[in-house]
């Protein structure tokens, strides 16, 4: 086909060309290092696809070499079939899936059967591209406020961007002008697939974001906040604390003789353990209070708003709860206690000094017997 405004379609591929190249290139660089988000090796094989097909797009544009309208038709849905595989992957949505094949598979079928026209290729493209780009569109926006992800907002953005070339697309071709209406869709294609692109990588970095952030944050074992997730926490909660000047409490706990719960049971019996007193702790403390489990068989407790008397009552409650603790490995219960050092201040807010405080605390609880609360005023 013969389209007059041959440079500004050949710049338009260029764009693309780039663009591509820079996505390949970022896309092998995060692909190096472990990636949680399966999509990434379909858009891997989506974005060199389409860079070698815009290579060689170029390629023939610049030798002027005729190009079968059908050909880049063809190129447009093959490609189109493998985002489509990596897209998904992002949605789960099985109807999208199942529509968006069903759609580009009888296009492809119909357009090699029939030879299409250019007009009745275009309006296919436009008319297609608007039911299938509207129902992309609907299930960003879902899963943009269902994940709380912004890359699906920009996916939105780019599938709006497409609907609207394609209404231009459809307009063109009211009223006749076949060139314009064939520019509408290719300019929509690179402006609307570079946002796209940009979408679905900030989608991804931010869920590999997500993921990356609750790992570094989170104690595997039982799923309690480990020492880095507390002081990330407690970045949010001291400012309010020094604004309100309430009290605050701290009790440190540490299960007493573990190390013969391991030696009597064995290890995995010792990780059951800690995944149940890490759940009753859980289960025990309020929601403004913050857990975590500090390493081993050590656990911490923050509880804002809370003297020293209903600190002691908390640490007191938890040291009885741990006592009558039902924990069946294998047929046999085991029975543990724990000790417990707790530190409260009502002025000066130094998480250090009460973290210190706390832990002289549970010392004392040790070296006396166990199984015990002990406050650090008290010593
Ligand atoms: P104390 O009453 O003085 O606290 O005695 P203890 O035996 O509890 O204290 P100690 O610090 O000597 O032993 C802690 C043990 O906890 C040693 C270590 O093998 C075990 N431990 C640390 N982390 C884990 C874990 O993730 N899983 C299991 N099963 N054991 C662990
Ligand atoms: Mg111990
Ligand atoms: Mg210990």
């Amino acid at each position: 086909m013969e389209v007059s405004d041959h440079n500004y379609l050949l710049l338009l591929a260029f764009i693309k060309l780039v663009s591509f190249a820079s996505i390949v290139y970022i896309i092998l660089n995060i692909s190096k290092n472990h990636c949680f988000s399966k999509s990434m090796n379909y858009f891997k094989t989506y974005f060199i696809l389409a860079f070698i097909l815009t290579f060689i797009h170029i390629i023939l544009e610049i030798l002027n070499l005729e190009q079968s309208f059908n050909a880049v038709v063809f190129v447009y849905f093959a490609t189109s079939m493998v985002l489509l595989l990596a897209i998904n992957e992002q949605y789960r949505n099985r109807l999208i899936t199942i529509i968006f094949s069903t759609i580009l598979l009888s296009y492809l079928l119909l357009s090699i059967y029939f030879q299409f026209t250019l007009l009745q290729n275009l309006m296919i493209h436009a008319l297609g591209s608007i039911v299938l780009y509207s129902i992309i569109l609907i299930a960003s926006l879902n899963k943009a406020k269902q994940l709380d992800n912004i890359g699906f907002y920009i996916l939105a953005s780019a599938f709006l961007i497409l609907i609207m070339f394609s209404f231009l697309e459809l307009f063109y071709i009211y009223i006749n002008n076949l060139e314009y209406a064939y520019t509408c869709a290719v300019s929509g294609a690179n402006s609307g697939f570079i946002l796209v692109i940009i979408g679905f990588l900030t989608q991804i970095m931010m869920s590999e974001y997500k993921v990356l952030n609750s790992i570094a944050l989170t104690d595997p074992l039982t799923g309690m906040n480990n020492r880095r997730g507390l002081y990330h926490l407690l970045e949010s909660i001291i400012p309010s604390s020094n604004r309100n000047s309430e009290c605050y409490s701290v009790i440190t706990m540490d299960i007493d003789f573990f190390k013969k719960v391991n030696d009597s049971y064995g290890h995995d019996a010792g990780d059951i353990v800690l995944r149940e007193f890490a759940k009753m702790i859980k289960a025990t403390h309020r929601n403004t209070d913050v857990a975590a489990r500090l390493g081993g068989e050590e656990f911490i407790l923050i509880l804002p708003e809370t003297d020293k008397k209903a600190a002691l009552v908390i640490a007191e409650n938890l040291r009885l709860k741990t006592e009558i603790l039902k924990i069946e490995v294998n047929e046999i219960s085991i029975k543990i206690t724990s000790s417990f050092g707790v530190d409260t201040s009502c002025s000066e807010f130094d998480m250090d000094e009460l973290f210190k405080n706390a832990d002289k605390a549970l010392y004392q609880s040790k070296s006396t017997g166990r199984n015990k609360v002990i406050h650090f005023l008290d010593l």
